[in-house]
């Protein structure tokens, strides 16, 4: 390695770099010209909340999801404001009940633990597999109970879950799947893609997403029936069900998550991006391994067999033992060597120790207040039955107090020499870590 300065920028030496790094960017022309020609139309949004033909929204809501679906592989596919927005819409198309128990993920964004709560379900936290970040099939096993009605599962920083076990588990005790795909635009699981691996997958549009609309959702299925009712609760079902016909109206309390059309105009020319996006940060990804290739007790996170991953987080595991400094001293030192990002300068350096917080430790769960102040729906379940003690998840508690690295530098924009600083901030640092001994 040439000419760096030695001294970590922590201690007072040079930083590596200081200029910022490019903004990640994928609004261009396109998505110019589609928004003025819905500004030109005057129709910034087509929705009517009663049975009509307008129910369904206007001409950009629906090609977006016909071409949605194409581009996926689905029959159906419904746009909404946000992934959250769909996540409570796939609870709620579900026939999920008061006290009914969900499965869910303790690392993720809090929606993926939340949604069940909107209908009065429980969510039931299983552990995470300590490679690839996702629901450990074992540990949502060991968490099934009678009152176990589905399991909402993530595709956590871009990487599919272990597919074939969790299916298999669904179809034993008879579970519904939701499958969170919100970081996972284009993964692959044995060469299908992620989204469609449950009875419904969720993919969100929000800023920080691969491709975006600002704000926006989208839930994909398969099932007819399903997606029905995912459309009365995106646009008040309870003034549509009887125009429409519906005898069964278990859950069909509806919202307004509806998408405009201005939104779903730069969502259809963002979804042409999407596969290039995704290949790009691969790219990215696979040339930074390459440079940090030599640092023992700090490996990439592995792939796991048969999937294509979407990187829409870089994940690496950090061994204290081997590198011989904590996990968060070695962070601290990296990030001070590192320029803020173009677009997201208030954000600090894209880089962490660990994720998320685990969700069960966040005050809904410690305190079980959600609705009111009498503690409903956890009061539903049996007392001591649902545990959201610290320690009820090991794995994920070592993974973020202790072993878990994440960073956004590889996002596309970043050119090869970009990539070069990254690596070498990590380098320096690793070369220099005794010098960071002492200090502790
Ligand atoms: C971003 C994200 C969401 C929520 O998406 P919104 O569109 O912002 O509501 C849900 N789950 C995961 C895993 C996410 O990363």
């Amino acid at each position: 390695m040439k000419n760096i300065k030695k001294t970590l920028a922590i201690l007072g030496g040079d930083k590596v770099r200081t200029d910022l790094f490019p903004s990640y960017r994928t609004m261009m022309e396109e998505e110019k010209k589609a928004v003025m020609k819905v500004m030109d139309s005057g129709a910034l949004s087509r929705y009517l909340g009663c049975w009509h033909e307008d129910f369904m929204g206007g001409d950009e809501v629906r090609a977006l999801e016909s071409e949605w679906a194409k581009e996926f592989g689905v029959k159906y596919a419904i746009a909404v404001n946000s992934a959250s927005s769909g996540l409570q819409c796939a609870v709620g198309a579900l026939h999920i009940s008061p006290g009914d128990e969900i499965i869910v993920s303790p690392y993720s964004m809090c929606i993926s633990a939340t949604a069940p709560l909107l209908y009065g379900a429980i969510p039931v936290f299983a552990d995470i597999e300590k490679d690839y970040f996702c629901l450990d099939p074992e540990s949502v096993r060991a968490k099934i109970t009678p009152r176990t009605k589905a399991i909402l599962i993530v595709d956590l920083f871009g990487l599919p879950h272990n597919v074939a076990a969790i299916r298999e588990i669904a179809k034993e005790h008879n579970l519904a799947v939701i499958e969170d795909a919100a970081q996972a635009p284009m993964a692959e699981y044995e060469g299908k893609l992620a989204g469609t691996f449950g009875d419904m997958g969720v993919f969100s549009l929000n800023y920080h997403k691969h491709i975006h609309a600002g704000e926006g959702g989208i839930i994909v299925t398969d099932d007819k029936e399903l997606a029905e009712r995912v459309r009365l609760i995106r646009n008040h079902a309870e003034a549509v069900v009887e125009g429409k016909g519906v005898e069964d109206i278990t859950n069909m309390l509806g919202f307004n998550f509806r998408l405009t059309e201005l939104q779903a105009a730069i969502a259809r020319e963002q979804l042409k991006k999407v596969r290039n996006v995704v290949d790009e940060r691969i790219e990215n990804c696979k040339y930074l391994e390459s440079k940090l290739s030599g640092m023992e007790g700090i490996v990439p996170a592995p792939l796991r067999p048969g999937t294509k991953h979407a990187y829409y987080i870089h994940p690496f595991i950090y061994n204290e033992e081997v590198v011989g400094i904590p996990r968060d001293v070695f962070v601290g030192a990296v990030k001070a060597e590192l320029p803020l990002t173009g677009l997201r300068e208030k954000e600090g350096v894209l880089m962490g120790a660990g994720y998320a917080k685990p969700l069960y430790l966040m005050p809904i769960f410690q305190q079980r207040i959600a609705f009111g102040k009498s503690g409903y729906p956890f009061t539903l379940s049996e007392p001591g039955a649902v545990s959201y003690e610290k320690g009820i998840c090991p794995v994920v508690e070592d993974l973020h107090e202790n072993s878990l690295i994440t960073h956004e530098m590889m996002r596309p924009g970043m050119s090869r020499s970009d990539l070069d600083d990254v690596a070498t901030a990590f380098l320096k640092v690793y070369e220099g870590r005794d010098l960071l001994k002492e200090k502790n």
